[in-house]
């Protein structure tokens, strides 16, 4: 069957649907379903993304049936809406929008009332019998199509945009202060100037044929999917650029017809709070991107109410059919014409962690939804942004008292954040990289900023409503962000801020302290501290039942719980780290570093004695001192985990990172173990190492050094002998790291066992223990088989394991993996995310082999990786136990285990 490229909705009929959205965007998609379930949407056609995809394969050219898909559709569309692209008498005009798969909120190109020219313009007003609202839109239009299409554009962001130019020129002639005062005749000469303007700017003609408009704007939009700000967007959001986007035309209507006539934007419940009320705004007598943009500050949807309550419930009806139909909160946009209710879109709305989490769970309290789909809602992210901190009450209400309160905006991305002003996105990312945190600060923001906001801990705006590009954009990095905090004076050039009446002035660097849940903005450097959730579970400042958000936190983590199979275990090597993790649901601990423990206290000079004795005995003496510490250390960790596994790994760094590196430290030193300055520096010499992550580490220790692991098992054994007394009976699990060959392991494993009877025999204490180790060496991985004869559990360490199998020195990779993720070539840092390709194949096969050695052998991951979510999904797929990551991480790895299991099990189907 050949490819169809269009597809047409209009008059309670849809060639496509919701499911579609692949084929035809996310908009695309949409508008079919709201046209299928019967809402009012102006009848269009969508072209598809393959068509995009077929335009950057064939030199920009479309696929040669196109054209005449294009025509049928468009008259399909004219006897629907009853007139007729390009007639003199009546005209159709049409919006040209982009729409790709994942929703991209402002980062392509919209062209509004295409199909205007200086004939069909005399029909709109006979039709309309409204000469200034015509003018008004075909001056929209062909700044629009000026800007975007022919590329008449200011050149530096310091420089204001042409038409913007020529529009306040005009009203400066004519003694106006608002756009609204210009006349029918203004508007006409204002067409003139534009057109001339793109002619001296471009050299391009301003096209008076409405098809040759037509195919522009569908050229403009494809071409689009490629400009810089998509592109950064696209990576920032791990969007692929196969994907392309759909072409949207689709029959125009107006929301600036006079008073009768307004657009808006809403969400069917409260984006930022998850609260269940209708929450959006509107402006009467504007075209969308007046809302969109800001320019303007709209009013809050439930004003409706009051100004048109006809129009208000006719949406609060739609608001309900949305909710009903689609099972979610949904972000939409519309046009009232003379009081009659069109939708333009429908889309899954974007919402801030703690609202996704509320209208989860209420959703499933409502039956709209099931607990599996309530998991699927929330993205791990998200759930990390419940976490996020919150200003300390107290010194804020101190710096409200004290005057410094500058402003007040729209709360409009939640949570607390403090940085140095910056007032350009240029700056703002310049700043990040010297180590600072920022605020940027803007009039506006436009796509052009996502770099600077990406940079930046918050982000505060003085125009634009809660659905401006500033909020839209900021809820879903996650950001902090006050928006259309009115009162500020922005001033760029100066790079200043200062509010009539107060006393500031602040300016580029100063520290200010912006409240996202409140919309305070403090001229102070206020200290921010932990979410509600953890001021529950950590701090224990809070009751669980004072607080709301933890309440909802609990009852959806539960869920999770119940859906996942991974079990989630923390890399901890303290009880109070411990006790956190086990806060946040750690099941265990799978990494507990004792390397850490050398350095508390003063235990640290007795390991340097250790290291610089020349024999044996030298440094059995220091290790003797060492025990009683290390002991205690794991007592204390024992019994804060109860009866939780315990994972304990053998020493693993080398030597030398304990010893002195300052020449007073080296003096104390000598004085302290009664030797010469120069005996210590001659050991650091005979220490020093080329390449130490390759070096005399991990079980290469112990088997130079067997005392450090007769030492080290001892103290884990006679540990395990106190907590048993006290009734908790820990199964500890001894871990042998850095083993590329079995006979590493079983020598090690050796020393650990025959440490472990004797210890049973001193104590006369019977206890059970594990003896396993860690896969971080390729070789490990390859001969897992041989491995598994012997070691009764594995734990892949993916982050020697990633930085051995491509070659890349973990502590070095930062001066040159960026220009790889830059450059694309590899997707992401692979020290972030499993390296699926590559270190996730070695997984794969020592997982196989281990298993057919040992069916039921414990495999668990603890590098950095087991906290990130598409790593836990892998980890998950590959038939892992359990995960192990940081404790402020284990929530969402809960999350990522419960959604991974739940896709598995063939979600959503
Ligand atoms: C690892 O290599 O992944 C690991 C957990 O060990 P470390 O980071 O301590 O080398
Ligand atoms: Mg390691």
């Amino acid at each position: 069957m050949p490819k169809k490229y269009v597809y047409y909705f209009g008059a309670g009929k849809a060639e496509g649907d919701a499911k579609m959205k692949n084929l035809l965007g996310g908009k695309g998609a949409n508008l079919a379903e709201m046209v299928n379930i019967k809402l009012p949407v102006p009848a269009g056609f969508t072209i598809t993304t393959e068509v995009c995809t077929y335009f950057y394969k064939n030199h920009k050219k479309y696929p040669p049936e196109l054209k005449k898909e294009v025509l049928a559709a468009l008259a399909k569309v004219e006897r629907t809406m009853g007139a007729k692209f390009g007639d003199v008498k009546n005209p159709l005009l049409v919006s040209v929008r982009s729409g790709a798969r994942a929703s991209m909120p402002g980062m392509m190109d919209t062209i509004l009332n295409l199909g205007l020219n200086d004939k069909t313009v005399e029909g709109m007003i006979k039709k309309t019998k409204n000469p200034r609202f015509v003018y008004d839109s075909y001056r929209r239009f062909v700044q629009m199509y000026g800007d975007v299409v022919l590329d008449l554009k200011s050149t530096d962001k310091h420089q204001v945009d042409p038409f913007e130019e020529i529009i306040e020129h005009r009203k400066k002639a004519k003694g106006y202060t608002d756009d609204l005062e210009f006349t029918s005749e203004d508007l006409k000469d204002l067409v003139a100037e534009f057109k001339t303007a793109i002619k001296k700017g471009t050299g391009f003609d301003f096209p008076d044929d409405p098809m040759e408009q037509l195919w522009g704007a569908v050229g403009a939009v494809f071409r689009s999917w490629m400009n810089d700000r998509a592109l950064v967007y696209r990576k920032l959001n791990n969007i692929p650029v196969e994907w392309g986007t759909a072409v949207n035309v689709q029959a125009m209507v107006f929301g600036n017809m006079g008073d009768t006539s307004g657009t808006g934007v809403a969400f069917t419940r409260n984006p930022s709070n998850g609260d269940n009320e209708f929450y959006g705004e509107f402006l009467m007598n504007a075209q969308g991107e007046d809302v969109v943009a800001g320019i303007r500050t709209p009013l809050p949807i439930i004003q409706l109410k009051k100004e048109n309550k006809k129009v208000y419930d006719q949406l609060e009806k739609v608001r309900k059919n949305l909710e009903l139909h689609y099972h979610d909160m949904m972000d939409i946009e519309f046009t009232i014409q003379e009081e009659t209710l069109y939708m333009l879109q429908c889309r899954v709305g974007k919402r801030t962690g703690p609202a996704a989490i509320k209208i989860a769970v209420d959703m499933v309290r409502e039956k709209l939804i099931k607990e599996k789909e309530a998991v699927m809602r929330v993205d791990p992210e998200q759930l990390n942004q419940l976490l996020r901190p919150i200003f300390d009450l107290k010194e804020k209400d101190n710096a409200i008292k004290n005057g410094r309160l500058l402003a007040k905006g729209l709360n409009a991305g939640p949570g607390a954040a403090c940085g140095k002003v910056y007032f350009n996105s240029y700056d703002a990312v310049n700043a990040k990289a010297r180590g600072e945190k920022i605020i940027l600060v803007r009039i506006e923001t436009s796509p052009e900023d996502i770099r600077g906001m990406n940079a930046s801990e918050g982000i505060l705006t003085s125009r634009g409503g809660m659905t401006s590009h500033a909020a839209l954009v900021a809820r879903q990095m996650g950001k902090v962000c006050v928006a259309g905090c009115g009162p500020l004076e922005i001033d760029y050039l100066l790079k200043t801020m200062k509010v009539d009446g107060k006393p500031y002035i602040v300016k580029e660097g100063d520290y200010i302290s912006i409240d996202g849940s409140t919309g305070e903005v403090i001229v102070d450097q206020l200290e921010t501290r932990p979410s509600e959730v953890l001021q529950v579970l950590i701090n224990k400042t809070i009751k669980p039942k004072d607080s709301k958000i933890y309440g909802v936190y609990e009852k959806f983590m539960t869920w999770v719980d119940k859906h996942r199979r991974l079990k989630i275990r923390t890399n901890a090597d303290q009880p109070d780290q411990s006790e956190n993790a086990v806060a946040f649901g750690a099941e265990g601990i799978g990494l507990c570093r004792t390397e850490h423990m050398f350095f508390g206290g003063d235990r640290i000079d007795s390991v340097r004695e250790m290291i610089l004795a020349y024999r044996e005995e030298g440094r059995k003496k220091a290790l003797e001192k060492l025990l009683p510490y290390q002991r205690l250390d794991f007592v204390e960790i024992f019994r804060v985990m109860k009866q939780r596994p315990v994972t304990i790994r053998l020493l693993d760094p080398p030597l030398h990172e304990f010893l002195p590196h300052t020449e007073i430290e080296i003096r104390k030193l000598a004085v302290m173990i009664g030797t010469t300055v120069d005996e210590i520096k001659y050991k650091i010499n005979s220490l020093h190492e080329f390449n130490p992550m390759l070096g005399h580490r991990g079980c290469r220790l112990g088997i130079s050094f067997p005392e450090i692991t007769e030492m080290q098992a001892r103290a884990i054994f006679e540990a395990t002998c106190v907590v048993h007394k006290e009734g908790i009976k820990v199964i500890p699990e001894i871990m042998v790291p850095l083993i590329s060959h079995v006979n590493e392991y079983k020598l090690q494993e050796a020393i650990i066992r025959r440490t472990a009877e004797q210890v049973m025999k001193e104590k006369k204490v019977k206890f059970n223990y594990l003896v396993g180790t860690m896969i971080e060496i390729p070789r490990a991985a390859i001969t897992a088989g041989a491995i598994a004869q012997s070691a009764e559990f594995f734990s892949f360490g993916t982050n020697d394991l990633t930085q051995m199998t491509y070659g890349l020195s973990r502590d070095d990779s930062g001066s040159f993996l960026p220009a790889y993720i830059e450059n694309e070539i590899l997707q992401r840092d692979p020290f972030e995310s499993i390296d699926v390709d590559g270190v996730g194949i070695l997984m794969e096969f020592a997982v196989r082999k281990g298993r057919e050695v040992r069916k039921d052998l414990k495999i668990g991951i603890c590098g950095e990786h087991g906290g990130e979510p598409d790593s836990v999904e892998y980890c998950h797929n590959l038939g892992l136990d359990y995960v192990s990551c940081s404790p402020f991480r284990v929530p969402i790895a809960r999350l990522a285990a419960a959604r991974a299991n739940i896709k598995n099990a063939g979600y959503p189907h």
